[in-house]
Parts: C-alpha cells; sequence; structure tokens
C-alpha cells in the first residue's frame, strides 16, 4: 500500500527521482539528499508505514535483512571509520518524513555530527519497575 501524498512512495512508485542503491520487492536504499555526510542512506519499505510500531513484523525483518549488506557497501563506498543507524518516530523524535526509514550515516574521527545524549540515572526499583511494564504491554 502506497500514499499518494508520501514523498517517499513518490519515490517507490518512480514518480520523482532518486539515487538509488538496493532495490527489492520489500524495501528501497537510495541516497538521502540532505545527507549528514557523503554517503548518508535511507532504508525504506516497499509498503507507506508510517512509523516502525506500525510495521508487522515479517516486512520489517524483510527490510532489515538487507541492512548488514547496505552498510558493508556504504563503508566500503565512503572508507568510513564507523556507522550509525538511526530510525526517528514521530516528530517529537525528529521525524519529518512520516514513510518509515532508516538513516545509515557514515562517521569518520572529527565529523560534524554531534548527539546530545542526557543519559540519566533510575532511583532505586524504577529500572525493575520500567521493564515489567514493558514487558506487560508487548503485543
Ligand atoms: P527524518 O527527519 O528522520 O524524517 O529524515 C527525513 C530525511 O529524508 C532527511 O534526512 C531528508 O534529507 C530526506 N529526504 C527528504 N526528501 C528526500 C528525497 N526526495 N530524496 C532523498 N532524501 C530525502
Ligand atoms: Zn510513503
Amino acid at each position: 500500500m502506497r500514499d499518494s501524498n508520501c514523498i517517499f512512495c513518490k519515490i517507490l512508485d518512480g514518480r520523482i527521482p532518486a539515487a538509488k542503491v538496493l532495490e527489492t520487492p520489500q524495501c528501497l536504499a537510495f541516497l538521502d539528499i540532505g545527507p549528514l555526510a557523503e554517503g548518508h542512506v535511507l532504508l525504506i519499505p516497499a509498503e507507506h508505514f508510517e512509523t516502525i510500531d506500525q510495521m508487522p513484523a515479517e516486512a520489517a525483518a524483510e527490510m532489515l535483512a538487507q541492512l548488514p549488506r547496505l552498510v558493508r557497501g556504504v563503508r566500503a563506498a565512503t572508507g568510513c571509520a564507523g556507522v550509525n543507524v538511526l530510525q526517528n518516530n514521530g516528530a517529537v523524535a525528529h521525524q519529518e518524513v512520516m514513510h518509515v526509514h532508516f538513516h545509515i550515516i557514515p562517521r569518520k574521527a572529527g565529523d560534524a555530527f554531534r548527539f546530545n545524549w542526557p543519559a540519566g540515572k533510575y532511583p532505586q526499583g524504577r529500572i525493575e519497575q520500567l521493564a515489567e511494564t514493558i514487558r506487560s504491554k508487548l503485543s
């Protein structure tokens, strides 16, 4: 299923161009037009899902089966020293295109990409409580 107003569905349908690097019946990978580094690639499912939690496990599995291959290709092509794989869900999480996508971002020492990673600390007992709540919500 596609969404005719979605920019990534338009790429899948061939209605707008993209620099494609990998295509299967289940997914597509192409270069990001606003790269955080040269060789920044996006991996998307061939069907329109807004966020990762909306995907059936099979569709996610088929897409992610291509990830190791894709990361190997990006590493070999760019000579990068490392790779971040990022996936944003929801506007609050910086998702701008509402079609699931994984960012594959080549990294090298001293590059410009920065994380704000404000690691916290749990009070006594909270971590076990949260784990139990999440376990009870898995569906
Ligand atoms: P996000 O903020 O996670 O939703 O990221 C969306 C990404 O899609 C951004 O990095 C954009 O540069 C990229 N993007 C948007 N339109 C296109 C397009 N037509 N072709 C390739 N990349 C795109
Ligand atoms: Zn779409």
